[in-house]
This record gives C-alpha cells, structure tokens and sequence, in this order.
C-alpha cells in the first residue's frame, strides 16, 4: 500500500507573494501534484486534471506554503508526560502546520547522551505527525559544570546539530567557549538561553515600575543583554555558530544588531507572544502570562517586530511549553513559568507581523519555515515548492478568523495566553513527507498517521 497522490488545486504561494501587504486576490495562482512523499508536478491553476484514486484538495484561496519548521519546543519525553509527550506534542505541531520540531533537551533523563536523543528520535519517527529533531544538552544533566557527550550526540543516529541548556543559561564562559569550539567541528550549532542567574534569582516579571508596583520581583532586561554581548563576543573569537534563544528586549536587539554588523556568525528567534503581549499582563496575576524570558514592556515589542522586519531576528520559534493544570492554576509566584505555542504561532505572527505590514507572505516563510531549518541544518527540507522538491507543505486561510479556545489546543496542556482571543488565519492542511497529518482542520488518526509515516521511509 503506498501513500495516495494529493492534487492541490488553486493554491497561492507564499514565495510569490514578496511584497508587504500584497493583494492575495491579485496573485498567481497553481496547482501541485503529489507523489511518493516529492511535488512531482507544478502548472498554473486549472490545469493538472485528477487522476484515478487521487485525493483532491480545493485550495481556492488558500496560501500554500514549506511546511513550518519549530527550532525551539519543549516534548517534555522521557519524563514529564503529564505535561505532553513527543505523539501529543507532534500533533500540536501537525495542527499548527509543522512538519519539523526541534525537541528541548530539558527531559527527564535529560537529552545530554546518544542514547536519549535516538530514543526521541525514534518516538517521533513512530509518531509521523512531524520531523523530530532532539537537540543535544551543552552540559551534562543541565548542571552548567561539565561539557555532555557532544561529540557522540554529533555521531549518533539523531546527528544532533543544535546544543542547548535551555530553560537554563550556560552561564560559565568557559564551558561557552568550549561548547562553540567543539560544535565548530561539524557546524553545529549552540543555542542559548540567555538569562543570568544571579541578576534573575527568584525573578518573576519583568522589572520596572509595574514589577515594583504589583510586589513582583523584577526581571531586568540587563540579564538577557549581558549574556548576550558575552556570547558574540566569544562566538566572534572561536568563529563558531551561536543561537539566541528568544530574545525579548530591546537593548537584546541592538546588541545583535551590532553583532551582525561585525560579521559574527549569530542568528535570533523571537516567540509569538514576545511580539504580541506586554508585562502589563501581569496585572491580571494569572499565571498563564508567567514566562522565561518575562513579558516586556510595549516599546520591547515594538523592537522586537521592527527587528523582523528589518532581518535582525532571523526566525519565529514557539517555545511550545507544556505544563499541567496544576502548575498553572495556582498563584503566580508559585506557578510554573512557560506557555504552549505550536498551536497558535501562525495567527500570531499573521496577526503581529503580516497584518500590521512588517513582513510580506514570502518572508514569514523565511521566518518560520526555510531559516529555522537552515540554522538546525535540518536535511531533505523543501527549499521551496517547487518540482523535485519533498512534500512538506502547509495550506493556511488567511481570510478565515475565529475565538482562539481550548477545542484548537490539539497537545495535552491548555496553558496558553491566547484563548479567548479573536485570531486571524486557519491552519487547513498539513502535509508531510507526502501524506496529511492535518486534513481541513482536523487531525489524521494516530494509527493512519503512522502507518503512513512507515509507508513514507520505505
Ligand atoms: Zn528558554
């Protein structure tokens, strides 16, 4: 039995559409012809006619585009399942229009040997809803004090390529400084959570008058920045690839401004809700605003989109963060920090960037699909959707618009900040390696989903 073909029919293309605040009406229109996991035909709209047995996708007014591609998301397997594991927290991503996941090394045995990060690898394999890829731990059991198997994560199955201690800072510059030389060697990558842990003990917003104000320990933007200016510092010195993790301030954003400027080899992601809500949500005291880095002030975001537009910030990553009711529905100072995001980080960014002029269609492709692959060096990922190419794709309606609620939540923890909110965009199809994750809206069963994951690797 091998994967059916999918004819799309009609579709838009986000790569055509360079312009911000393109006409979607007046655009090109195609269809695709798929086949054996690859786009084996492209035409213009209204002329690939359908074959015997083939399934059809009307895409009449839908935006097509590579599938999105998370550099940064929390699995939470081994060991915290009953925050989300690597089948729920891929059909998030499926439902988000995600073929690829990069999975934080912050489980439990912790993702610091080869042994670990096959066995997530292997999970997401057998899952099929999307790509999983594990990213390796910079230092043994997030300890900050000893350098992880590196070298064998490198080696292993999984051919790990992204190293980082997120949810915690490698904060010994030494260690730093060994970690970007070693991932040198094979052009890997670290990625750094950048939060000093001294200026940030027992923080928990961010600091200003409101923190002041609210009886809140505050969090200051000089501990992310500090880190930050350390780190091109040294990835300029080693000649070494360097990642920052979700940056959230303004001065966060000059400093990689001028970073870049110097030629150091630095690339950023920000997060959907860092472009979109402000540390006034703190005001509410509900804990499912509580986040690592902090909410910031107004002029942040407004950096923060600026620095998008401008290409200073490379990606968007969700910083998907599963945690259960319990960790969540208690008072602030006690709740756990973090929010799930693969679900709603296309109406975000639709929502924060697009909408509001700051990048066009074909960039938020950049943005969310094509560079979060390139800095993972993420293997056989469509550069496009064009012939040849492997079928990882996402149609999304733009025109649609709904209230955000815990029925499109498809992980297993509901902690988000967006419900109840109106969001533009529906994620509509979810394709990958050929075959759909995510079928008009809804969810492909986990026994069809896999089965066709083991039809695809034959
Ligand atoms: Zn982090």
């Amino acid at each position: 039995m091998t994967n059916p073909d999918i004819l799309i029919t009609g579709a838009t293309v986000a790569a055509d559409l360079t312009e911000r605040g393109a006409d979607l009406a007046a655009a090109p229109t195609v269809d695709l012809r798929i086949s054996g996991g690859r786009i084996v035909e492209r035409a213009a709209a209204g002329t690939l006619v359908a074959a015997e047995g083939e399934r059809v996708i009307d895409a009449t007014g839908l935006v097509a585009m590579t599938g999105l591609v998370d550099l940064h998301t929390h699995l939470r397997e081994p060991g915290f399942e009953q925050s989300e594991t690597v089948l729920t927290g891929t059909r998030a991503a499926a439902a988000g229009g995600f073929t690829t996941v990069f999975a934080m090394a912050n489980t439990m045995p912790v993702q610091d040997t080869a042994g670990v990060v096959e066995q997530v690898q292997s999970l997401g394999d057998a899952a099929g809803y999307a790509t999983v890829r594990p990213i390796g731990a910079v230092t043994e059991d997030l300890a900050g004090e000893r350098l992880s198997e590196i070298g064998a994560m490198a080696q292993s199955r999984a051919a790990v390529r992204v190293f980082s201690d997120d949810g915690k800072c490698v904060h010994d510059s030494l260690l730093m400084r060994r970690a970007l030389e070693y991932v040198k060697t094979f052009d890997g990558v670290v990625a750094q959570h950048a939060q000093d842990p001294r200026l940030t003990e027992g923080a928990q917003m961010n600091e200003g008058a409101l923190s002041s104000e609210l009886g809140l320990k505050g969090w200051p933007a000089v501990a992310e920045e500090s880190i930050i200016a350390r780190d091109v510092l040294l990835a300029e010195h080693i000649g070494a690839r360097l990642h920052i993790c979700h940056l959230s301030t303004a001065g966060s954003v000059e400093v990689v401004r001028w970073a870049k400027a110097r030629g150091v080899q630095v690339t950023a992601e920000v997060t959907p809700h860092h472009l979109i809500l402000t540390d006034e949500k703190a005001r509410s005291y509900d804990p499912r605003y509580k986040v690592n880095p902090p909410l910031r002030r107004d002029e942040d975001v407004r950096a923060l989109r600026v620095a998008v537009a401008d290409g200073v910030i490379d990606i968007i990553a969700t910083d998907h963060a599963p945690h259960p009711a319990e960790s969540k529905e208690c008072e602030w100072g006690a709740a756990a920090f973090g929010m799930v995001g693969l679900e709603s980080a296309l109406p975000i960014a639709l929502l924060a960037l697009v909408n509001e002029g700051h990048t066009s269609w074909a960039e938020l492709e950049r943005l969310l699909s094509q560079k979060p692959a390139e800095i993972g060096r993420l293997e056989g990922h469509p550069a496009s959707l064009e012939v040849d190419q492997v079928a990882d794709l996402v149609l999304i309606d733009p025109g649609a618009s709904s209230v955000f609620s815990v029925a499109d939540l498809k992980g297993m923890s509901h902690n988000s900040p967006f419900l109840d909110m109106e969001l533009p965009g529906r994620v509509a199809y979810t394709v990958r390696r050929g075959y759909l994750t995510l079928d008009n809206g809804e969810l492909v069963s986990a026994p069809a989903v896999a089965a066709a994951a083991q039809e695809a690797t034959r």
